[in-house]
């Protein structure tokens, strides 16, 4: 697995200027009588690339995978897969292939035939059939349910069969509307590691729809996150997480201290924020544009932020004093919420690396919550 694991973490074909895309999604817009469900919508899609679409219900993520697949055609604009334009070519023709959250798996087949049912429609020979039907079934681990019908499965054995189906004819590119959707926790996090494993294996390009954000963290190189058709951001997880570039991607990935403010000062690339109910002023390392007077946002994770006892000494270090308001354990964390005097609650998360604390914090407790300059992200969009 050594040299799958370092595949990817070399792969960045994006950073890349020569790289050409796989698939070039060109100011695609796509209406439903005046309802616009994907607006003016431009993406890069590399080979071999985990590429996930995130967004809330009804952002238009399914419409443009659905625009891939075929199934929809592009009001405006124009969609290349491997170079080609794909307008008025027929889902059959296209170089991708479908898996449905439903699965769609044919009831009345076995596991067998539901797999081999494609490669039957495409006139493959019957001994070849028979040893890509193999192959698959060994590949998602089902060799020892070949002859049960899925209603005899579980439900992560029917994913896996519609993962099979969908691979078996080796499509170029795999399209994902939800594929873990219908497992509970516990399958969805095993079946993450299944999903990225054999696209690793089978060198396949991925798009994956998924309105979950830690389904999107774990399993993709890259994620588009999109509102109202359009993206916000496209980049890895860790940018998302750690550089978003608005508000509104800080708000939607992740747990998010947000504040509102203004530029107090900028100078030599830093800028102090002015919170005004707190009359708090946060100090940044933000080399960012900005004016004075210009209003600002500042995001903070929690897990970036520290709850003490004592103010801080060092006086570069930002602080605010407050109740301890509510405290959520975790097992693996412990969440700490902090009531400021103006009211505002801090979220504040530190991983329990220790059994049992001196002297540990209770509610009700008078706390000083504290973070670094380089903590948070200043956000003028
Ligand atoms: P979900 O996660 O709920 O599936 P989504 O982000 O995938 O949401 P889409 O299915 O792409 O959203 O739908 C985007 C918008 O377009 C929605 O407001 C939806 O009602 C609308 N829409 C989708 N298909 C059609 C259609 N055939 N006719 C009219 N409106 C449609």
């Amino acid at each position: 697995m050594k040299s799958l694991g370092s595949f990817r973490r070399k792969f960045a074909p994006w950073n890349d200027p020569e790289a050409k895309p796989f698939i070039a999604i060109e100011n695609v817009t796509k209406k439903f009588a005046d309802f616009t469900a994907v607006d003016d919508l431009s993406l890069n899609i590399y080979n071999r690339e985990f590429f996930a679409l995130l967004g809330a219900s009804g952002c238009g993520k399914s419409t443009l995978l659905r625009m891939l697949a075929g199934f929809e055609e592009p009001t405006a604009g124009r969609i290349l897969i491997d170079g080609q334009d794909m307008r008025g070519i027929p889902p059959y023709k296209r170089p991708v292939n479908m898996m449905f959250q439903s699965y769609a798996l044919f009831p009345h087949m076995t596991v067998e035939g539901n797999i081999a049912f494609g490669l039957k429609q495409d006139g493959m020979a019957k001994g070849d059939i028979e040893a890509r039907v193999a192959e698959m079934l060994k590949l998602v681990k089902l060799e020892r349910f070949a002859k049960r019908k899925p209603h005899q499965l579980s439900g992560g054995q029917r994913q896996r069969v519609a993962l099979a189906r969908a691979v078996a004819k080796r499509p170029k590119v795999l399209l994902l509307d939800e594929p873990l959707g219908a497992l509970d926790k516990k399958l969805r996090e095993e079946t993450q590691f299944e999903l990225m494993d054999l696209q690793m294996k089978l060198g396949l390009t991925f798009v994956v729809v998924t309105h979950d954000q830690e389904e999107a963290m774990t399993m993709a190189d890259r994620i588009a996150v999109m509102d109202k058709g359009k993206v916000m951001q496209v980049a890895t997880p860790a940018e998302v997480y750690e550089a978003p570039n608005s508000k509104f991607v800080a708000d939607f990935i992740g747990n998010v201290n947000m504040f509102e403010g203004t530029a107090a000062a900028v100078a030599n690339g830093k800028i102090d924020i002015a919170i005004a109910p707190e009359n708090f002023t946060i100090r940044t390392d933000a080399s960012k544009s900005c004016a004075v007077g210009q209003p600002v946002g500042f995001a903070i994770r929690p897990e970036k932020i520290r709850v003490s006892r004592k103010q801080p000494a060092d006086p570069s270090i930002n602080s605010a004093h407050g109740e301890l308001w509510d405290i959520a354990y975790f097992g693996d964390m412990t969440v700490f919420h902090v009531k400021l005097e103006s009211g505002r609650i801090i979220k504040a998360a530190s991983l329990n690396a220790v059994r049992t604390v001196e002297d540990p914090l209770g509610y009700d407790d008078m706390v000083w919550v504290n973070f670094d300059t380089d903590a948070g992200i200043v956000l003028t969009a």
